[in-house]
Formats: structure tokens, sequence, C-alpha cells
């Protein structure tokens, strides 16, 4: 038992989820746990083993898929946003089989792009973004060449949870020829949930793929991330051959992969349902608005209205504010441009939440002696 105890004390350093407001993760699920422990055994990679695991991920893709408006849609269940990414582009690339390809992402783009790049040895072009921090879909055009092999967009942006204007960039890609790919790791299991909907995914006809994270506003276990295609063509393009397991060959990139994620990601959307998902958005979203009022009555002010529930607040002292928080145990994120502090109001960030933390960072403000601004 000493093991144990040794392993709980590491645990025990680890920060609350109740004084994060610093992270696209949240507490899973109840019925997220659940299934997690039910699938703890199950290997995705093999799955002539694991037939009934690999049943449940066709069902939660074409679940996903129905959200997305494409029931159809054919994809996997991986490790996250990150793996999607790169999946989504490296089908774009093989099926063009260009030399020296490129990629078109909004300034915006999250990093994984910059891996993307090193990776799958492809230019990453960095299109300029509007004043509202969407990406300018004459600067995405203006970069497209012949040796390009897709555009990405981005439906909820890390830093500030804004949405490209997608169906501007599904037209550029139907015109060019080439491949959408839109990164909703964040947004997909947002947008589709509130009141006012931008269209943003297959209902656009220039969309080819999708990146949708469940480990994310989906409230599964880590890791659940999701890559969806409009067709079978672009997982082909995957495709390696494996002689020694049950399958004939796999699309994914990992090889051994848990079936958790899955499990946990489609308990949630069954137990939930439309419904279910759509007050706990729209809960995030109130929550969001008051912590931007209270910030305001400070002195703050956002960087843009908040799209989702995702805020930045304008303030010089980003680092400063941020260093001093983590001295007390609460996590909070920043960005570089512009200076900012950001606050993502995840599932877990309650009323209480909000009001221990607006008087932590009232301490904070009085014992920097800054203005916000
Ligand atoms: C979180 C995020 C990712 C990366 O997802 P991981 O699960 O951390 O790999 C990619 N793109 C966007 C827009 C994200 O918000």
């Amino acid at each position: 038992m000493d093991i144990l105890k040794e392993l709980e004390e590491f645990r025990r350093k680890d920060i609350p989820y109740s004084r994060v407001l610093g992270s696209m993760c949240t507490v899973p699920h109840p019925i997220a746990i659940k299934a997690h422990k039910m699938f703890i055994e199950t290997n995705l990679g093999d799955p002539g083993i694991f037939r009934g695991t690999r049943e449940l991920e066709e069902k939660l893709v074409k679940l996903l898929g129905e959200i997305l408006h494409h029931p159809n849609a054919k994809g996997y269940v991986c490790s996250g946003g990150t793996e999607a990414n790169i999946q989504a582009i490296r089908s774009f690339r093989n099926l063009r089989r260009s030399d020296k390809p490129n990629i078109v992402v909004p300034k915006s783009a999250h990093f994984s792009f910059d891996k993307i790049g090193d990776l799958l040895c492809v230019e990453v072009r960095k299109a300029e973004l509007d004043e509202e921090y969407r990406v300018d879909p004459a600067s995405v055009e203006s970069l497209i060449d012949d040796r390009t092999v897709g555009i990405v967009g981005i439906a909820g942006t890390t830093e500030l949870g804004q949405v490209d204007p997608i169906e501007e960039l599904s037209k550029i890609a139907i015109e060019y020829g080439i491949d959408l790919h839109v990164d909703a790791a964040f947004g997909g299991l947002v947008i589709p949930f509130m009141d006012k909907i931008t269209k943003f995914d297959f209902e656009l006809e220039g969309v080819s793929s999708i990146t949708v994270d469940p480990h994310k506003m989906g409230m599964a276990t880590i890791p659940a991330g999701g890559i969806l295609f409009r067709d079978e063509r672009y997982l082909k393009a995957l495709e390696v051959m494996t002689p020694y397991l049950t399958s004939r060959s796999q699309w994914t990139l990992t090889g051994t992969r848990p079936g958790t994620g899955v499990a946990s990601a489609y308990a949630v959307l069954r137990y939930l349902g439309f419904e279910g998902m759509g007050k706990i958005v729209k809960r995030c979203l109130r929550m969001t608005e008051i912590v931007k009022e209270e910030m305001e009555a400070l002195g703050f002010e956002p960087v843009i209205e908040p799209i989702m529930n995702i805020v930045c607040f304008k303030t010089e002292h980003a680092e400063k504010i941020k260093e001093e928080l983590m001295k007390r145990d609460w996590i909070i994120s920043t960005i570089s441009n512009p200076k900012a502090i950001r606050l993502v109001i995840m599932p877990h960030v309650t009323e209480e939440v909000i009001s221990n933390f607006i008087s932590e960072i009232k301490d904070v403000l009085k014992i920097i002696d800054v203005r916000p601004q």
C-alpha cells in the first residue's frame, strides 16, 4: 500500500480543476468515468480482438458526424486535436503528391501546425487576420499556389475562441479545387449547441475534414480526440498494411490505442443528448458573461466580445498577473498578441469558482499595485 500512498502524494501536488481557468480540459462527466473503467483494457490497435469496441467507435464517429451535418463521415477517435490535425494534413498531402507541398493556415492556428510542418515536410504559410482576429480570406487566397495541398480554417481558436469565416474558405477551396480542413477541436462541441449558429462543418460543401475533440467540451476522459473526413478516400490515403495483427491494414497514426476515450465520449453524448449538451454549453456561456462583467468592473477590457466560453482581457501585466495567481495555486493563461490574460470557462467553472477567482485577482491587483491596463 506504500506505493499507492506514494502515488497519492504526487497526485496531491496537482492543482484541482476548481482552481483552473486556463485549460480546455475539464473534469470528466461521471458517466464518462464509468465508461472509461469498463474499457480500461481495450486496445483499438487490434480491432479483431476488440470487436465490440471497434463497433462502438463506428457508432461514435456516426454520432459526431450527425452533430457535424454528415452522418456518413469517415474517421476515428485519436489521441487529440494534434493527431487529428496531423492526419488531416497528411491525408491531403498524400492525395496530392506535390513536391514541396504547402498548406495555408490562419496566423491564429494552434501550435500543432508547427509540428505538422516539421513532421510532414510541408511548408506552413500563415495568413493574416482581420481586426477581430478572424482569418482574412483575401490573405489566404494570396498564399495559395499550385503546390498548395490544403487550407485550414479554425472554428474556435485556441487563444480567443474566434471562428474563422469558414463559409468563405469553403468557397475558396471549391474554386481552387483544394481541400479545406476545419480545426474545431474546441468549437466542434460548442457551436452546434449555441443559439446563434455559424456554419462551419460538413454542411459547407468545401469542407473535407474536421477535428473535434471529445476530451475538451465533450467531457470525455483523456485521450479522446476525433478526426472526421467527408469520405473514405481520405482514410485510404493514410493506410498502411499490418501483417501480424487481426486487421489487414490501419490508417491511424498510433498503433496501440485505448478504447476508453471512445466509450467515455459515446457515453456522455448518449447520456446528455443534444438537449443536455446544449444546457451545459449554455451554462458555460452564461458563466463567461459573468466573468466578463466582473472583470470589466475591475477595469479590464476584453480583446474581443467572447464568441464562446473563452475570454481574454488586455493587460500589459499579463505575465505578472499569471505568475502571482500561480503562486496562489490558481491557473490562468496568457496570450502575447495582444498582451492579455486568457480564461477558459469550462463546465467545472461554477459561480462559486468565479467568485473565488475574482476575489483572488482583486488581491493580486492590490499586491502588484497596478491598474489592469
Ligand atoms: C486544443 C486544440 C488543439 C490540440 O488538441 P490536443 O488535444 O491538445 O492535441 C488543436 N487545435 C485547436 C483549435 C485546439 O483548441
